[in-house]
């Protein structure tokens, strides 16, 4: 061995040595820095040598001691793990970022762990050198382990939607709840549009309850709001307002049109098996748009119809 190599040996030794106690205060460093975001700490990509030095926190979210693994890893060792649906996503905008044409590699992803658990990972890099024409050599990034807010954030949302749907719906009859018929009718007044309203009321409904209990009268709700249901459009807006009260709001549609489907309502009614020894028979009171200066207007309108019906004898639509 010359001595010429002997210092090219002497140097690389000092190299390491420095390079290695470098990193370690550098990985230090990390441990310090927003540990409660989840920070897995500063990540290098040798491109040209493809070497990535990682903290050994990075490996250890998904499983793998640094120890276990062999010295030099390349970027596949992660890439490899990301998930089907993200992969193509990642690649592209780190394609984008080594092309000069975003200004940094930012990304999440899901990543897979030893364990077949995912782990959600935000990761941000940049080209720290590149060469004379541009292509780049070197980068170096930040990576946080966001599992946790990322299932917190999707297990919110998912709560929210269940609780929404709850809201909205009846949830013995599947028609809209008096809260959403209510903020649905809000928009359509808003709007300006012409409608017809009908509430409609089961008749005698307490006997029902009283008479067979109340698991039959829950029955026959159930199946008053399916025929509600099927008798009006999907462009009408049908609830149950409460108790044995319904109501339709028809937009675009004249009394007389509302009328005509009250009249189909009545007889669905009437050909439907109900398990009970009589058949159960709707009040109804129409209004329209025109007849009054607002909503309220209009409601109470049909709501005093209905209790003509009432009054009348039931079983009978008051539309004038
Ligand atoms: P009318 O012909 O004048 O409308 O007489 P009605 O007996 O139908 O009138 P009333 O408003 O007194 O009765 C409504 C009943 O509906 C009273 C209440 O106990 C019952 N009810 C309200 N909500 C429910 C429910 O979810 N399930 C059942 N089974 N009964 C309910
Ligand atoms: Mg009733």
């Amino acid at each position: 061995m010359n001595n010429q190599h002997k210092d090219i040996l002497k140097e690389n030794a000092y190299l390491k040595r420095l390079n290695k106690e470098l990193l370690e205060q550098i990985f230090h460093d990390d441990f310090t820095q927003f540990p409660w975001l989840g920070n897995l700490g500063r990540w290098f990509w040798d491109v040209s040598e493809n070497v990535v030095t990682f903290n050994p926190l990075k490996s250890e979210a998904i499983g793998y001691s640094r120890d276990e693994l062999p010295d030099e890893i390349g970027f596949e060792f992660f890439t490899e793990k990301l998930h089907p649906e993200d992969y193509d996503h990642v690649m592209d905008l780190m394609t984008a970022h080594l092309k000069g044409e975003a200004p940094v590699w930012e990304v999440k992803y899901r990543i897979k762990a030893k364990d077949g658990s995912w782990k959600v990972f935000y990761d941000r890099g940049l080209v720290t050198k590149r060469d004379a024409e541009g292509h780049p050599l070197f980068l170096s990034g930040n990576v946080f382990d966001v599992t946790v807010d990322a299932f917190d954030r999707q297990e919110s949302i998912q709560k929210t939607r269940y609780w929404k749907q709850q809201a909205q719906y009846d949830r013995l009859t599947n028609l809209y709840s008096r809260k959403e018929l209510e903020r649905q009718l809000h928009i359509m007044e808003k709007n300006g549009e012409n409608y017809s309203l009908m509430v409609i009321d089961i008749d005698y409904f307490k006997n029902i309850n009283d008479s067979y209990g109340h698991l039959a009268g829950d029955s026959v709700l159930k199946q008053i709001g399916g025929i509600i249901k099927s008798c009006a459009r999907e462009t009408d807006i049908s609830g149950r307002f409460g108790g044995d009260e319904f109501i339709i709001a028809f937009p675009q549609t004249t009394k007389e049109q509302a009328h005509a489907v009250s009249l189909r309502l009545q007889d669905e009614i009437d050909d439907l098996t109900f398990d009970l020894p009589s058949k159960p028979t709707l009040s109804i009171g129409i209004a329209s748009r025109f007849e009054a200066d607002d909503f309220t207007g209009v409601f109470e309108l049909a709501d005093n119809r209905l209790y003509q019906a009432k009054n009348a004898g039931r079983n009978q639509v008051v539309f004038k």
